[in-house]
Parts: C-alpha cells; sequence; structure tokens
C-alpha cells in the first residue's frame, strides 16, 4: 500500500474536510504517546458525517485501513498505523445536547474533557473519569481506550458512563447503539443490514453456554474495574439471553474500549456525576516498600475514599533532579519505595480532617506506612 497507487486527490476533491499527505503531516501523525511509529498513507480532518461516509468508502474500495484519533495521547499506539489517520480534534467539537434534570451530556467525541467539565460545573456536575491527560484528552478517545484514572475508585471508568453512542459502521450505514430490552434485542437481530448482523453475531456467540463459561473462566475478575483487555464481552454476560439476570443490554458498552476497531463514533451520551463535596484533604501515606503500599490499599479503601492513587519509587526519583519538579517534592519524607495518595471529600473541612485521622489512625493501627502529611 502506498500513496502513489492510492489516488488520494480523488478523496481530497469531495471532502468539505481537509486531507493532507505531505510528508510533515504524515511524519507528525507517525506516533501517538506511545513508542510506536508508522508512517501513514495520510491525515484527514473530516468536517461532517458526510465527510466520513466518504472517507469510509473510499478506504473499503481501496482496501486500506482507517485510525479514528482525537488528542493521540494513547500509549499502546492505539493511533499509529499505516493507514488513514482520520482526526476528529479539530470539527467534531461541540456540546450537542444537555439535560441537567437527567444529569447527560451529548458531545461529539473532539470535545476536551476538561473542558466539558468547565461548562457542567456550573450546574453541578461533572464527567468523573479522569485521566492524568484530562487537559487534552478527548470524550471519542477516552471511549476508545475505556480510560479511566483518579476518580475511578468513586465514580467508576468510561464505560460504565456511556449511554449512548450514535456511530458509521463500514458499509457507511449510521447505527446507534443504546440500552434496549430483550424484545428490542430480538428485532434488531432480523434483517441483513450490517447492524442486523452485528447483533445476529453477538448473539450466536454469546448465547452458547460454552461461550459464556469459557469468558468468565478467561477474563480478569470482575472486581479488577479499571482495566481495558480485549472487546469486552465479558460486560455483556449480565444480559438474561446470554447467561445473566438483567433484562437490558447495551452494545455501546462494547463498543467503549474497542479502540477504534468496532466502528467510527460520532456523537457520544454520557452519564455525568454531581461534583464531589467541596471540601477535600489529600493523605499522602509514604511505605518502605511497594508490598506494603498494596496491602494499605485494603484498609484505606474502608474510608471512603474519592482517590487512592500510587507512586512509586522510580516516579519519585524523576522528580529528584528536576527542577521544575523540585518544588512539589516539599512533603516527601525520607526516601519512600512507594507513596499514596488519598483522598476524603466531606461538607465541612472539620469533617474531612476527622475522617483523614481516622485513615491514618486505621493505616497505623495496622503498621502500615511510617509518615502520613495530610
Ligand atoms: C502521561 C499520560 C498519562 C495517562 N494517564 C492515563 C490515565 O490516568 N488513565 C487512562 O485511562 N489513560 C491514561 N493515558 C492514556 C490516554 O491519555 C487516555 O486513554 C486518553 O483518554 C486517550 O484520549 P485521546 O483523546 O488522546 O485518544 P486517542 O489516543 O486519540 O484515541 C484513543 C482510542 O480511541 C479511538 N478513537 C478516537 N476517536 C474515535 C472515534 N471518533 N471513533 C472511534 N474510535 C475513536 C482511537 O482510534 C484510539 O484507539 C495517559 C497517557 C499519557 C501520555
Amino acid at each position: 500500500m502506498s500513496s502513489k497507487t492510492i489516488n488520494l486527490e480523488e478523496l481530497s476533491n469531495i471532502l468539505d474536510g481537509e486531507l493532507y499527505f505531505d510528508q510533515l503531516h504524515k511524519t507528525i501523525y507517525a506516533t501517538d504517546a506511545s513508542v510506536y511509529r508508522k508512517i501513514p498513507l495520510g491525515v484527514v480532518y473530516p468536517k461532517n458525517e458526510g465527510d466520513l461516509k466518504k472517507i469510509i468508502h473510499f478506504a473499503t474500495k481501496n482496501n486500506i485501513t482507517l485510525i479514528p484519533r482525537t488528542a493521540g495521547t494513547s500509549l499502546a499506539g492505539q493511533c499509529v498505523g499505516e493507514g488513514l489517520i482520520v482526526d476528529v480534534s479539530k470539527h467534531f467539537t461541540k456540546i450537542l445536547a444537555f439535560d441537567e434534570h437527567q444529569k447527560t451530556v451529548t458531545v461529539q467525541p473532539g470535545i476536551i474533557r476538561d473542558e466539558l467539565n468547565i461548562f457542567l460545573k456550573p450546574y453541578g456536575l461533572f464527567f468523573g473519569p479522569n485521566t492524568s491527560t484530562s487537559n487534552r484528552c478527548m470524550i471519542g478517545g477516552m471511549v476508545g481506550n475505556n480510560s479511566s484514572g483518579t476518580t475511578s475508585i468513586k465514580y467508576g471508568v468510561t464505560r460504565d458512563k456511556v449511554m449512548e453512542l450514535k456511530t458509521i459502521l463500514s458499509d457507511g450505514s449510521e447505527v446507534i447503539f443504546n440500552e434496549i430490552n430483550t424484545t428490542e434485542f430480538h428485532q434488531k437481530r432480523k434483517g441483513s443490514a450490517l447492524e442486523n448482523k452485528i447483533y445476529q453475531t453477538v448473539f450466536n456467540e454469546l448465547s452458547i453456554e460454552e461461550n459464556q463459561h469459557e469468558i468468565l473462566k478467561e477474563f480478569p475478575k470482575k472486581e479488577i474495574h479499571r482495566r481495558n483487555n480485549g472487546y469486552a464481552v465479558d460486560a455483556l454476560l449480565n444480559f438474561e439471553l446470554f447467561g445473566g439476570t438483567k433484562n437490558t443490554v447495551n452494545l455501546a458498552t462494547l463498543l467503549t474500549g474497542s479502540e477504534g476497531t468496532l466502528a467510527f463514533t460520532t456523537e457520544i451520551t454520557i452519564q455525568l456525576n454531581d461534583l464531589p463535596p467541596a471540601k477535600n484533604m489529600m493523605v499522602v501515606a509514604h511505605f518502605n516498600s511497594i508490598q506494603e503500599s498494596m496491602e494499605a490499599v485494603v484498609i484505606a479503601m474502608k474510608h471512603n475514599l474519592y482517590t487512592c492513587e500510587l507512586m512509586d519509587k522510580t516516579v519519585l526519583d524523576c522528580t529528584k533532579n528536576n527542577r521544575e519538579q523540585l518544588k512539589n517534592r516539599f512533603f516527601v519524607e525520607g526516601d519512600p519505595k512507594a507513596l499514596l495518595m488519598l483522598e476524603i471529600c466531606t461538607d465541612s473541612d472539620d469533617e474531612s480532617n476527622k475522617r483523614a485521622d481516622a485513615l491514618i489512625e486505621d493505616l497505623k493501627k495496622n503498621n502500615m506506612g511510617y509518615f502520613f502529611p495530610k
């Protein structure tokens, strides 16, 4: 596959958006935040859904791959490939609908996570999942990666929040995935459209008991919530047709975390949360070993935490000789092998202080940690 044999001008001429296949653009887009590098065929900034359909048809006709991309902060090469990079961070940046009462918002994939939360703040709401890259990563990419972060122990991961995805499938058809009941599921299986085939395939594979057992046996435990490994077929098994007890299912669950490999997302409806209580306090417990810090998590988690994040010696050492970060080490005592950042939130400073003290007391009682600034 090379841009010489594929007539990208032909695609460029029919788009409202822009398509580049010069060396500079291709080099810039050859990587994301990972160590991987592949020179793509070109980079396209679709302007609207019509453009996306044209791009998909062009890709099918020329047998090339498409790599959806928002901020490109992925760490495992999700946005790296030899096909066409489809960057929606430029033109798909709108908030389309907001329902304060239902606490939902519908956005295009290119809206930045923190910017969405700035919009939501006056309403006392926010989108919970919080990656370290939240000031630049975008909701489309968060859905693609099923992103999670510091707040996920309290507010869940992106998959828990996605209510509906409007998508374009590989044949150019527009399909909405949202919560449906058993009757609707059977209805969607009827027909020969690609959407129907998707429901048929999911039904054929997941209604087989042997497959259900195999998935339950081989997938990580449900309690390991912050993970993204393979298609989340295990998350569909709570549906009554697949051996579970729930009478509804939502295939957006499966699309979330599918890293842009199943469909192109154009609209995302997410469930929001009330902002956490305003008075927060961080306890930074110091440990002499990683093992000890891990064991301390079990105790700490009983204290209704809003954040529980580990920082190990490798990361801490990076800050030792870094002029910019040196000032941020003011709370570090000695040479800890690990720190746990444990956040408590309540409605009053006094209450947060009391809860922080109770947490510290509990850790000390269990001989966990040696220093506990707050
Ligand atoms: C320093 C650093 C810290 C990080 N910390 C965290 C963290 O705490 N938690 C965490 O979960 N991740 C973390 N990440 C990884 C990454 O930042 C997040 O997963 C982020 O949410 C990705 O968003 P993005 O906009 O950059 O997506 P991208 O990297 O652009 O894309 C992510 C995936 O989504 C797909 N995609 C994008 N748009 C669409 C679309 N419209 N339709 C279909 N598929 C689409 C892409 O193809 C890709 O597979 C970190 C990365 C870095 C560099």
